[in-house]
Parts: C-alpha cells; structure tokens; sequence
C-alpha cells in the first residue's frame, strides 16, 4: 500500500463535493462493498442493516434504490459519485453483521475491474493525462502507461476501487470499473 489513509483525507473531501443523486441502473449488476460474497449469494445474506454504509469513513457507499426487492436497501458503490478510498480500517467488512461481506486483505479487495476506453481517453489525442493513474491507491501495482504510452490496468492488481473513474476528466468516462462478471478480454484496456 503506497497511501495512507491520511494521505487520502484531500482526495475524500473532493469526493464529497462531486456527488449528484443520480438514479440506480436496476438492471446492470451493481458493485458491491469490497469483501462480498457473489452477488446471489450476497442478496441472500444481506440484512440490509446499513451498518456498513454508516461506517464507511468517506460516505462511499449508499443504499441501492431498485424494484427489485432482491436488491432494493442493499449496499453498491457507484463510483463515478464517490469512490472507495480502501481505508486502513477497512470499517465496512467488519461492521457487516451478517457475513454478506467479509474481511480480506487490501491487496486482495476485488470490487470490480477497471477499464479503459481508448478512444475517449485524452491520451488518444496526444494531452498528457494521467489523472487515472496519479491518483490510484495502488499506483503501478494497479496501473500505468504501457509501452505506446495508453493506459493499462493490471487485472491482477486493480481492486476496483473506483478511483480512477471518479477523477478521469472526459464525458463519458474513459475508465470505469465494471463488475468482474462483465470484465473484457484484456485487450480492451486491462492486463493479466
Ligand atoms: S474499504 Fe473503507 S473506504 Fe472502502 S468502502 Fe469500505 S469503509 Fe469505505
Ligand atoms: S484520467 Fe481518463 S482521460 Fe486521463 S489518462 Fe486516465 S483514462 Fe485517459
């Protein structure tokens, strides 16, 4: 871990002046807390206690609001709102009650998987942005320039943390974090 939860206090404060309330997609699968089990099995379990929502020290997480009951109340990161920051604590597995998330190591917080949209990327059209890589918690562990000099994410390191989505300055954005169900194949911007 190259940032302490200190050193990400600044970047938290921006968050909380970036988010609109923006309506839930009930049909895309949402991201979930880091730590949770699979999706249908995370549904089942959930209690809807909202313990984690409230521990979560940057307001990263909120409610989802869907008509499906199986998914309406429970807990989603939407990272083009707010982002997860990975805090040192990691509140949110251990305030859960009900083992719908569970403690795991940082490095191995697997929210999602963040990728690249070359050709919305700034890059494409020769600026020097590297907003997505200079603020990622995990630095070249997670992301970097490859050789061409195009955004690359290591799928084996990327926790997605949602980030690099958050900050990314392009409409639409050219990096967003989708749910591993729904990941690439690695040429589209991620790599082994
Ligand atoms: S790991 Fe920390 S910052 Fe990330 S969602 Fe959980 S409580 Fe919030
Ligand atoms: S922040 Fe967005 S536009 Fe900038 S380099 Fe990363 S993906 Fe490209």
């Amino acid at each position: 871990m190259s940032r302490s939860v200190r050193d990400r206090l600044p970047l938290a404060a921006g968050l909380l002046l970036r988010r609109p309330s923006a309506p839930t997609n009930a049909a895309a699968p949402p991201l979930r807390p880091p730590g949770a089990l699979p999706e249908a099995e995370f549904v089942a379990t959930c209690e809807r206690s909202g313990h984690c929502v409230a521990a979560c020290p940057v307001q990263a997480l909120v409610a989802l609001r869907s008509a499906d009951p199986r998914r309406d109340g429970t807990p989603q990161l939407i990272p083009s709102q707010r982002a997860c920051v990975l805090c040192d604590d990691l509140s949110c597995m251990k305030a859960c009650p009900s083992g719908a998330l569970s403690l795991v190591p940082r490095a191995a917080i697997r929210i999602g998987l963040a990728v690249v949209h070359h050709d919305d990327c700034r890059r494409s059209v020769g600026e020097p942005c590297r907003e997505c890589i200079d603020r990622c918690p995990l630095q070249a562990e997670a992301i970097s320039l490859d050789a061409q000099g195009r955004v690359a994410v290591r799928a084996d390191g990327c926790t997605g943390c949602g980030v690099c989505e958050l900050y990314c300055p392009t409409a639409p954005r050219a990096i967003t974090v989708l749910p591993l169900a729904q990941r690439p194949a690695p040429d589209h911007g991620s790599s082994p």
